[in-house]
């Protein structure tokens, strides 16, 4: 067990300035209008750095940078692109602990995530995709024998990104790396509950990317989102955030004609196939695991596998060990190594699970266990830390039906395969699911025949650089994490060439 030291005291592996501006053009630039506001940690609920409130006019000098470097940047070589993005993948694995404490810090998330998931994850997702833009080939067609159509990818020119709180850095990765390695230039906009550990990020890799190809304007969503999302001066938007959120993303976009990429929320199920239980080995410790992964980054997590679905006939038995398993996982400071499950990121977060708490037991489910508001006392009392809790209800259900963003997941039985595939997708989203039987078939078959964009079968969580990630149904437009993203950040010349000289 390892207890990393809070900023601002001894030995702490991170040290957050008292004020950040806005990254743009290479520089630190204050807010046009002036303004900041407080960025919290949610491990004590304090604030412990300001933030440029960023506005129209700060979007606006964001997309002049960017607009003056994209066509360097779009012209250099895959070569040239992919030895500075790989740079920035050495320097973020050079620096782990170091932005994991920001990040944790930032979020309220375990350090023992941000050190083997979140931080590394974004260093590879830079070489994944820098390899997989040297990789691409362009194509060409014999149109006749004088005849050619050549079909050159070649980027968009200025993007606008917009990322939520839950995975700050990782978010960034996941929508960086792309846009970047396809000769991008990039207008990013954080979410307000998580703005510093990606600033931390930025002045670690701001000198590697020549100026105005990485512009980081902070705020709030109707006050830098929409104008960044609206703008004409953008040739996409990129979005992760709320259903809600995505639907606005999309009229403004419309405006302008531009291509949008949504990733959205989700409702994911997570089945249990009962043959899961026929014997209490390995596989069914995995498969209990998988369970409470509900609980994990505190159910902030888009793919939460926040509805278990398990078959009737070993309901009771499998419910019962994951009750128990779920009551052990460790909650307690991020910033120790051992802790399982963290702070919610806001207040506004903590509050939103508290009353989903209430609704469940109001709509008439059954509380099995978990529930209340965790005070950790000493520095941490004024932390956002929930129980996890285990509700028994019905697929009709609010709980069942609604996001609710934290560490609570609704189970409920069905009696067989056909059974289960339908409860599965009674949902508006389609973004995760997973499913456990020993059975190769059953497992296949589900995989196939739910209707989401990643179903992990017999695991749950993981999320590698290379396999495609994005949602069906509401949960969003297009994919990140694999090579096929780069096409959201691409489009298409054909350059149609004759080679006879005989008159038209
Ligand atoms: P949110 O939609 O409230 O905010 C996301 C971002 O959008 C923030 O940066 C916010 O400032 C900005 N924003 C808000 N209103 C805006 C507007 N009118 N115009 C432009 N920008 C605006 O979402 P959140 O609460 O930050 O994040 C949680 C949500 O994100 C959950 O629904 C979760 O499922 C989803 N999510 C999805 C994925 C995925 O890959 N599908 C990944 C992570 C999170």
């Amino acid at each position: 067990m390892t207890v990393y030291a809070q900023p601002g005291q001894k030995g702490s592996k991170v040290t957050f300035k008292s004020r950040y501006e806005h990254w743009i053009g290479g520089q630190w630039t204050k807010p046009v209008k002036g303004n900041y506001f407080e960025d919290i940690s949610p491990v004590n609920g304090k604030p412990f750095c300001e933030i440029a409130r960023g506005t129209a006019e700060d979007i606006d000098a964001a997309l002049d940078a960017a607009h003056a470097a994209a066509p360097a940047w779009g012209k250099a070589s895959t070569t040239e692109r992919a030895a500075v993005l790989n740079k920035i993948a050495d320097v973020i694995d050079a620096n782990v602990e170091m932005l994991a404490v920001a990040e944790t810090w930032d979020n309220g998330k375990p350090i023992r995530e941000t050190l083997n998931a979140d931080i590394p994850l974004a260093a590879d997702h830079f070489r994944y995709f820098v390899a997989a833009v040297r990789a691409q080939d362009g194509d060409f067609q014999e149109m006749d024998g004088d005849t050619t159509a050549y079909h050159y990818h070649e980027p968009l020119g200025v993007v606008g990104q917009i990322i939520p709180w839950n995975f700050p850095i990782l978010m960034a990765a996941w929508k960086l790396a792309p846009a970047l390695s396809a000769g991008n230039a990039v207008v990013l906009k954080p979410a307000e509950q998580t703005p510093a550990s990606i600033l931390v990020l930025a002045e670690l890799i701001g000198d590697i990317l020549p100026p105005g190809v990485l512009n980081i304007v902070n705020g709030f969503g109707a006050e830098a989102g929409k104008p960044l999302a609206s703008s004409p001066r953008i040739r996409k938007i990129a979005f992760t955030g709320e259903t809600t959120t995505g639907r606005l993303i999309l009229q403004y976009a419309s405006a302008n004609i531009i291509p949008t990429t949504l990733e959205l929320g989700g409702k994911s199920p997570n089945i249990f196939f009962d043959d899961v239980s026929q014997e209490k080995d390995d596989f069914y410790d995995k498969a209990q695991e998988g369970f409470v992964l509900f609980a994990f980054n505190q159910g902030e997590v888009c793919t939460c596998p926040s509805r278990a679905l398990i078959q009737k006939s070993h309901y009771d038995s499998f419910l019962g060990d994951a009750v128990e398993r779920t009551k052990k996982a460790i909650q307690g400071n991020p910033l120790d190594t051992d802790t399982q499950v963290g702070a919610q990121a806001s207040n506004d977060q903590l509050e939103k699970i508290l009353s989903y708490i209430d609704i469940g037991k109001q709509e008439g489910a059954t509380l099995v266990c978990g529930g209340d508001r965790v005070d950790l006392g000493g520095d941490l009392a004024d932390g956002y830390y929930v129980e996890p809790a285990i509700f028994e209800g019905n697929n009709k259900m609010r709980l069942f039906q609604e996001e609710i963003f934290g560490p609570v997941v609704a189970v409920t039985s069905f009696d067989d395969y056909d059974d289960a595939i339908q409860i599965a997708n009674d949902t508006l989203y389609g973004l995760g699911a997973g499913v456990w039987s020993r059975n190769g078939n059953t497992a296949y078959r589900a995989g196939r025949d739910i209707q989401a964009g990643r179903v992990w079968v017999n695991n749950y969580h993981a999320y590698p650089a290379g396999a495609a990630f994005g949602g069906y149904k509401s949960s969003g437009i297009g994919r990140e994490n694999n090579k096929l993203a780069l096409s959201h950040y691409q489009q298409t010349k054909n350059l149609l060439v004759s080679y006879s000289e005989k008159p038209l």
